[in-house]
């Protein structure tokens, strides 16, 4: 048996042509964007032209044997900008949400819907939070109620914070079936195109990643066929029996989404980090100050360091973590959760130390460094708090009722 940490060529070739993409397409329009703070359809369209942005494209990193191709795509993908990256990945969310929880036919029928075509491009959204109900799941309202006589579900209730929320054009969301069982009670539906009832609510102005698109979503009596619950209703009978007979269950849907995509979503935060850190090393190089580059200061030297060396082991953790859920190990030591919580502090940590370095430069929007460190906070908050990550790792290593 050997064992290595190189790259092989299929992963170098598809981190250069990401990269390039990044390098060409994003970077050069990243500050525009981020200034207008609106949805970058022409990047899109740029990226479905190329198959960046495809089912095609995310189904067979999500099925490379290694689990290394969607962090490796991640990683370029936002080191060119992460308000573009999230618009770019963000159908793929819900995309793993449906595989998470779906069968082979929900996912053959809903997944190509998600991303359409070059010309017809289609989005997809994740409605998981709710105005009360961010790190705290189990208090969702949103509600889901079967009608026997149609073979219909209706959903009501209110999302918040749902990235492509209301410009989508598949909504999956999470609801409660049963609110006495809390998270397990809950399920996940498709709300497919066009369906009435569903509207957005608010559009978000944000701190950092301002060309993503994260609104509200409004479900009033929204009425989906009953084959848009994913895993069917006869799963869902099953697992609602079980859970109040009592019998343990990791049944509970978010989380099933949230454990295939932290380690991808550490490899945003990672790309985040080294766009931040490769400026700083150049400013650093070049930047000169008592007659000499800031760089022969340990000061700066040790900061760049550091950062380089944070970065390399977010790597690391994100990579195997990633190879883990593709082997179909279980996280006994919740490495998920992990590595998204070491490369999210990683990428505001580095992001902020860039800005220090590059001075007064770091602090205008001359520079794109003050941008990614904008980008970088959310990677502290949303799929999973780090708190939220720290409590996961926390009961995980000691099997105590952490609260
Ligand atoms: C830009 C953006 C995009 C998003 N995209 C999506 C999306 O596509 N779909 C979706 O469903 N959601 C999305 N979210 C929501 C995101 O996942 C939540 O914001 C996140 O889970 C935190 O929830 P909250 O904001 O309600 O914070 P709260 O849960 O209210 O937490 C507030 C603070 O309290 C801390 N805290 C809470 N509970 C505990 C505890 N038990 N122990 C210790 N500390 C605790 C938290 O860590 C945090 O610091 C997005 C959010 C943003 C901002």
């Amino acid at each position: 048996m050997t064992t290595s940490f190189e790259l092989g060529q299929d992963h170098i070739d598809l981190r250069d042509w990401v990269h390039a993409f990044a390098a060409d397409v994003i970077r050069p329009v990243a500050a525009e964007w981020d200034e207008k703070e609106e949805f970058p359809w022409p990047v899109l369209e740029e990226a479905a032209k190329i198959g960046i942005y495809s089912l095609d494209f995310w189904a067979t990193q999500a099925l490379e044997e290694t689990g290394l191709g969607i962090p490796i795509a991640m990683e370029e993908l936002f080191w060119g900008d992460a308000g573009i990256g999230l618009s770019i990945v963000g159908t793929t969310l819900a995309a793993a949400a449906v595989r998470a929880n779906g069968t082979d036919q929900q996912v053959g029928e809903w997944a190509p819907q998600m991303f359409g075509s070059p010309g017809d491009l289609k989005l997809a959204a994740f409605c998981s939070s709710e105005p009360d109900a961010g790190s705290d799941v189990g208090a969702m309202r949103t509600r889901a109620t079967y009608d026997e006589a149609t073979d219909e579900w209706v959903l009501q209730g209110t999302k918040t914070w749902a990235t492509n929320g209301g410009l989508a054009d598949v909504h999956v969301v999470i609801a409660v079936v049963d609110p006495e069982l809390r998270t397990r009670g809950q399920a996940s539906f498709v709300v497919p195109p066009d369906t009435k009832g569903l509207s957005q609510g608010q559009k978000f102005l944000k701190h950092g990643i301002r060309a993503s698109h994260t609104a509200e979503v409004v479900l009033d009596q929204v009425r989906i066929p009953g084959r848009c619950l994913l895993g069917g209703k006869d799963r869902l009978d099953e697992r609602l029996a079980g859970a109040r007979e009592g019998s343990s269950g990791r049944g509970q849907p978010s989380m099933a989404t949230f454990e295939r995509t932290r380690p991808g979503v550490g490899a945003q935060a990672i790309g985040i980090a080294r766009a931040a850190y490769e400026i700083a090393l150049d400013y650093a190089k070049t930047r000169e100050q008592f007659g000499k580059p800031i760089i022969e200061n340990q000061a700066i030297a040790f900061m760049l360091a550091d950062m380089a060396t944070s970065i390399e082991a977010s790597r690391l953790l994100v990579w195997r973590a990633a190879w883990m859920a593709r082997q179909g190990k279980t996280f006994d030591q919740a490495e998920g959760s992990m590595s998204k919580l070491v490369a999210g502090e990683t990428a505001v940590r580095v992001t902020e130390r860039a800005m220090q370095i590059l001075g007064g430069n770091g602090f205008t929007r001359e520079y794109p460094v003050e941008r990614m460190a904008r980008d970088a906070k959310i990677y502290t908050i949303f799929e999973g708090t780090s708190e939220i990550q720290r409590l996961v790792i926390a009961r995980a290593i000691s099997g105590a009722p952490i609260r």
